[in-house]
C-alpha cells in the first residue's frame, strides 16, 4: 500500500526488519480488515452493490478521506457479506492478508449480531468462520481465535443477542476466546453491559472491551470495574489520569493501542501528541495494532513502524514490543512460548546478518 494515512518514514533497513518480523495481532475487526483485493472479489458476486469490482477504482473508493468516508467504505463492505460463503471468503482472505505480514496469531474481533441481523443463519455463520479458521491455519500457518463484540450503538438488544452467541454451547465457535464492546463511547454507559459480561466471563470467555477511545478515563476505569476488563481496546484518554496508568501497569492490565486509527478517528490530534511513549514509560503493557486497517490507509507494520518512530525503537526495541503482544494475547503458554522462541530467532539472525 502506498497511500499511507500515518507514513512513519523509517529507514529502510528498519521497515524490512518489521515486515519479516513474527507478529501477534490483538485489536483487529474481521468486516474493516477487508482489503480492496477482497472487496472485489465479493463486490464481483453482488453487482447490485455501489462498491466498484475493478480494482483500481477501489483503491481510489478506500483512500482515506475522513471519518465519515470511512462509515461509508465500513457500511458497503458490511453490505457485501450476504451468505454464509461471503463470510467464509472474507475471513480466510483476511488471514491471507495476515500470513503476508508475518502474522502468526490474531484474535480477531467479529460482530456475529451484524450478520444474523442480516439474515445469516447462526450456525452456517459459525461454520462458515470456523471453517475458514482452520483452513488459514493449516494453509497459511496463521492461527485465527475471535472475540466477539456487542456493537454498543445497537443497544441491549444486540448485548443480548451476541451473549447468547457467545455462551450458548449449541452455537459458539471452538475458537471463541474473548468478548468484547465496540462502537461508539459517548452516549453508550459501559455499567449498562456488566451483566452481560458477566454472563461470558461466567462461560469461559476473557473480558476486553473498547474505552477511552473517544471519551475520557472515566470509561477506562468503568470497564474495569464493571465489566472485569482483562486487556482495553485503545485506552488512549488513560494518558490524562496518573492514576489509571498506574493501576493499569500495577495490573498488568495491557492497552491495544491502534496509532493511525487514533489519527483517522481525531482521537488524538496529530502522531507527536500521541501518548504511546506516555504509557510505556508510566510501565504499562502496550500492545500495537491496526483496528480496521485497509479502511484507515495502514496494516499493521505500518503500525510498528509508527511505533518505533514515538517510540524511538531499534530492532531489539521492536522485537520487544512484538512479545508483548504475544504475552498480552489468550495463547496458551506453548503457544506462546513458540512466537516468542520466532522473534528470539529472527532477531538474532537478522542482527548476526547485519553484523558480519
Ligand atoms: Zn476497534
Amino acid at each position: 500500500m502506498t497511500d499511507r494515512l500515518v507514513d512513519a518514514r523509517v529507514p529502510r533497513d528498519l521497515s524490512d526488519f518489521i515486515a519479516g518480523l513474527p507478529k501477534a495481532e490483538l485489536h483487529v475487526h474481521h468486516v474493516g480488515s477487508a482489503s480492496p483485493r477482497i472487496v472485489a472479489e465479493l463486490a464481483a458476486r453482488h453487482r447490485d452493490s455501489e462498491v466498484p469490482a475493478d480494482p483500481e477504482a477501489l483503491a481510489e473508493y478506500f483512500t482515506f478521506t475522513d471519518f465519515a468516508h470511512f462509515i461509508q467504505v465500513y457500511l458497503a463492505v458490511v453490505d457485501l457479506i450476504r451468505t454464509p460463503e461471503d463470510v467464509r471468503l472474507l475471513t480466510y482472505e483476511v488471514a491471507r492478508d495476515m500470513a503476508r505480514q508475518q502474522i502468526r496469531y490474531a484474535e480477531l474481533t467479529v460482530t456475529p449480531y451484524s450478520s444474523v441481523r442480516r439474515g445469516i443463519d447462526e450456525r452456517a455463520f459459525m461454520d462458515a468462520i470456523e471453517d475458514a479458521r482452520k483452513a488459514a491455519e493449516a494453509d497459511f500457518g496463521t492461527v485465527l481465535r475471535w472475540c466477539f463484540d456487542i456493537p454498543g450503538e445497537a443497544g441491549l438488544e444486540s448485548a443480548e443477542v451476541t451473549t447468547r452467541l457467545a455462551t450458548d454451547d449449541r452455537v459458539r465457535p471452538e475458537g471463541l476466546v474473548s468478548f468484547g464492546l465496540g462502537g461508539p463511547e459517548i452516549g453508550v454507559p459501559r455499567p449498562q453491559f456488566a451483566p452481560y459480561f458477566d454472563r461470558a466471563i461466567a462461560a469461559g470467555l476473557r473480558s476486553v472491551p473498547h474505552a477511552g477511545e473517544t471519551t475520557g478515563p472515566q470509561t477506562v476505569w468503568d470497564a474495569l470495574t464493571h465489566l472485569r476488563a482483562e486487556r482495553i481496546g485503545h485506552g488512549t484518554s488513560s494518558a490524562r489520569d496518573p492514576e489509571l496508568l498506574a493501576h493499569l501497569a500495577e495490573h498488568r492490565i495491557p492497552l491495544e493501542v491502534c496509532p493511525t486509527s487514533n489519527i483517522a478517528t481525531r482521537a488524538v490530534r496529530t502522531l507527536d501528541e500521541h501518548p504511546l511513549g506516555q504509557f510505556a514509560r508510566a510501565g504499562v503493557l502496550v500492545t500495537i495494532n491496526s483496528d480496521d486497517p485497509p479502511m484507515f490507509g495502514t496494516d499493521l507494520n505500518n503500525e510498528y513502524a509508527v511505533a518505533a518512530r514515538l517510540l524511538d525503537l531499534d530492532e531489539r526495541g521492536l522485537a520487544e514490543l512484538a512479545k508483548n503482544a504475544v504475552e498480552a494475547s489468550f495463547l496458551d503458554p506453548e503457544g506462546k512460548a513458540r512466537i516468542r522462541d520466532e522473534i528470539d530467532t529472527y532477531t538474532a539472525g537478522r542482527l548476526a546478518a547485519r553484523a558480519s
